[in-house]
């Protein structure tokens, strides 16, 4: 898939303080695609340069201007994987407000928990995982943002 290249001036990329004084990426904010199939959860395995590498976490990033939460959620799946997003039906979504900064979860669900490869630098692997084990010592190792997340996006 390729992008239409962005209006000058329109890109998200870059660093923004939320009202809490946090410093997050994303000027317009940011969104993720949070995949389920039955009791499965895809998980992107991020490379070990990036921010908390080596961890795992969902697909995501900056929202670029007036792009919604649900384009930018599988814009930057596509960016980062080979799954096709297209028949990908969104069940719920989270939005992480922190005032002037927000973090959208979209979830959606997939017919079939197919093997996803990996495009970009971004991720190591993609990977299914059971829900039941997210968080638990039998899991893997989340990202810390994720990890904030799931409990409440696991029963949405
Ligand atoms: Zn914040």
């Amino acid at each position: 898939m390729t992008a239409a290249p962005l209006p000058r001036g329109s890109s998200g990329d870059g660093w923004q303080y939320c009202a809490q004084g946090h410093k997050h990426w994303g000027i317009y904010g940011a969104a993720g695609l949070l995949v389920r199939s039955g009791d499965l959860v895809l998980l992107q395995h991020r490379a070990l340069w990036s921010h908390h590498g080596g961890t795992w976490g969902i697909p995501g990033g900056a929202r670029h201007l007036d792009e919604s939460a649900d384009a930018a959620a599988r814009r930057e799946a596509a960016e980062e994987s080979e799954l096709d997003t297209g028949p990908l039906l969104e069940t719920a979504r989270y939005v992480d407000d922190h005032g002037g900064w927000s973090y959208t979860t979209v979830v959606v669900t997939a017919d079939e928990a197919l093997p996803v490869a990996i495009r970009g630098g971004e991720s190591v692997e993609f990977q299914w995982f059971r829900a039941a084990v997210l968080g638990t010592a039998d899991g893997p190792e989340l990202h810390p943002g994720f990890a904030f997340t799931w409990p409440e996006v696991r029963d949405i």
